[in-house]
């Protein structure tokens, strides 16, 4: 998902581009504004975190693009294109690493297992929005 600062930063076309010229295959997608009550649930195990109400609001704030991506390892190879969650920790050539400097403006969410992706599918998309 292109968080609210991604969108707003124009950077929708850089990122999709890296994930479609690594070979990655584009399932679903969509631009929707979050409701508050979307964002807690879509970051649900972080509900005892102290930055918990600011990343929900901010989440929730403006439009984000949620996408789907297929393809071989694309959970584990998708968190290593992202880099790490403080963008200053981000190995150069990572979307995070080249974008962000910030955590709390770090323009990119990824599932961190295929289990976490498939929760995470089906709160955004319904089975008709798959492609
Ligand atoms: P994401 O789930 O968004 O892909 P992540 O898996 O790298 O990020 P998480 O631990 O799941 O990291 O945290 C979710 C988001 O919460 C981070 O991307 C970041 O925007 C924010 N966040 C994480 N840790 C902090 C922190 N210590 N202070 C402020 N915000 C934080
Ligand atoms: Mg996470």
């Amino acid at each position: 998902m292109i968080k609210p600062d991604g969108v707003q930063r124009g950077l929708v076309s850089e990122i999709i581009g890296r994930f479609e010229r690594r070979g990655y295959r584009l399932v679903a997608m969509k631009l929707v504004q979050p409701s508050k009550q979307l964002a807690e649930q879509h970051y649900d195990d972080l509900r005892e975190r102290s930055f918990f109400p600011v990343l929900t609001d901010f989440l929730s704030s403006s439009p984000v693009v949620a996408m789907v991506w297929s393809g071989e390892d694309i959970v584990v190879q998708g968190r290593a294109m992202i880099g790490a969650t403080n963008p200053l920790k981000s190995a150069p050539g990572t979307i995070r690493g080249d974008l962000a400097i910030v955590t709390g403006k770090n323009i990119i969410h990824g599932s961190d297992s295929v289990e976490s992706a498939e929760k995470e599918i089906a709160l955004w998309f319904n089975d008709d929005e798959l492609c």
